[in-house]
């Protein structure tokens, strides 16, 4: 398939589109951005290995039942995806505290939660992606209800597969923020990336951040710690 004229530029990624209107691929970049685009920088390797874990976690949650976006791998940097239209929300599940929360409610960081935390957040730059609930979200047309039940059930879903995946690996996730698109067809399907620019990955043994919070926090090795990842679900 050819790779056509480009749709999207993000901070992350570059869409484009092909001879297929139903197909889209997805070009992962090295650019890194944190605080609303305010630090700025690059991370050697990023784009590879976060397509490459996209691919591996979105093969896998297929694998357990979940609809994703993710057709197939066309090189190191570059995937072949559903085309969608992305949900503006930005949904996060926490199971334990850390990041924003804890600056917007008090949390400690590393506090394991009672139960995990279902977030929406506004996808929208100019107002810094603001936490929103269903009522905003229904009122504001960003979903209907019906479809908010769908993101939030899939999501509930993922969090349990993951939770248990990573265990295994010898990794605790912290949080992530996924998003939902929908087909031309109309299925909700997960769309975006699962990699460590959009979770956050602590050792189990060690509780060394293996994530962007090393980008964020300058803790340096931080294409160390994106290898560590891609090694532990790779085996
Ligand atoms: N996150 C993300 N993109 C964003 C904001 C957050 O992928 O624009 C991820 C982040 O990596 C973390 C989770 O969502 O895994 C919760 O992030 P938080 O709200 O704590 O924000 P942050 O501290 O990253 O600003």
């Amino acid at each position: 398939m050819e790779k056509l004229e480009q749709l999207y530029e993000g901070k992350a990624k570059k869409v484009f589109k092909t001879d297929n209107p139903d197909e889209f691929i997805i070009e992962y970049k090295d650019d890194a951005t944190a605080f609303n685009g305010e630090k700025k920088g690059s991370i050697g390797g990023k784009g590879i290995i976060n397509n490459k874990m996209t691919a591996v976690i979105f093969t896998m949650l297929e694998e357990q039942g979940i609809k994703t976006h993710f057709i197939k791998l066309l090189s190191d940097k570059e995937q072949l995806v559903k085309a969608v239209t992305i949900f503006p929300l930005e949904v996060i599940i926490r199971n334990t505290a850390a990041g924003s929360i804890c600056k917007r409610l008090g949390l400690t960081e590393g506090q394991k939660l009672e139960s995990p935390i279902f977030e929406f957040c506004y996808k929208n730059d100019d107002y810094g992606d603001p936490v929103i609930n269903d009522y905003h979200a229904i009122a504001m047309k960003l979903a209907t209800k019906e479809e908010i039940e769908v993101i939030r059930d899939t999501t509930f879903q993922i969090n349990d597969i993951l939770l248990k995946y990573f265990l295994e690996k010898g990794i605790n996730l912290i949080d992530f923020k996924i998003e939902f698109g929908k087909t031309s067809d109309g299925q909700i399907v997960l769309a975006d990336e699962i990699s460590p620019d959009t979770c956050r990955f602590w050792d189990v043994e060690t509780g060394e951040k293996l994530d962007k919070d090393r980008f964020r926090r300058d803790l340096g090795n931080i294409e160390e710690a994106y290898e560590e990842m891609l090694k532990r679900i790779e085996c």
